[in-house]
């Protein structure tokens, strides 16, 4: 399996061309730095991303809260973890960084609100 990836460690944007089968890396062309690599190795055996997104506020109708993922998550787990935070809905007060919910999905990773709410 060949699988051409798009570097964003960095503005530059090397298109790297991985090589490998059942989850394992034989090989890795076009990078220019080992940062690079090593993300080229991750992208091609398990990709993670930091998810974006918002949440309903109980308080408020009208209103929804941005939050973030405070580490990547998988991205075989993103839309498993969407469907929690569609049904989640925080209660104000809020500050930045409050956890809203605690390892979604067991992924060790919290979802975090990104600004102050009163
Ligand atoms: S491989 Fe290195 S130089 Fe190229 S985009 Fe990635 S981080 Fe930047």
């Amino acid at each position: 399996m060949e699988k051409l990836i798009i570097c964003t460690v960095c503005p530059r944007g090397c298109h790297m061309t991985v090589k490998g089968d059942n989850g394992v890396v034989e090989s890795v062309e076009n990078y220019s730095c080992p940062r690079g690599l090593e993300y080229a190795k991750t992208e091609f055996v398990a990709p993670v991303r930091i998810l974006t997104t918002l949440v309903k506020i109980d308080e408020k109708e009208n209103e929804l809260l941005p939050v973030r993922s405070n580490k990547p998550i998988l991205k075989s787990k993103i839309e498993d973890c969407m469907q929690v935070i569609k049904t989640t809905k925080a209660s104000l007060p809020i500050k930045r960084y409050d956890v809203i919910i605690k390892n979604v999905c067991d992924t060790g990773v919290d979802i975090v609100a990104t600004k102050d709410l009163k």
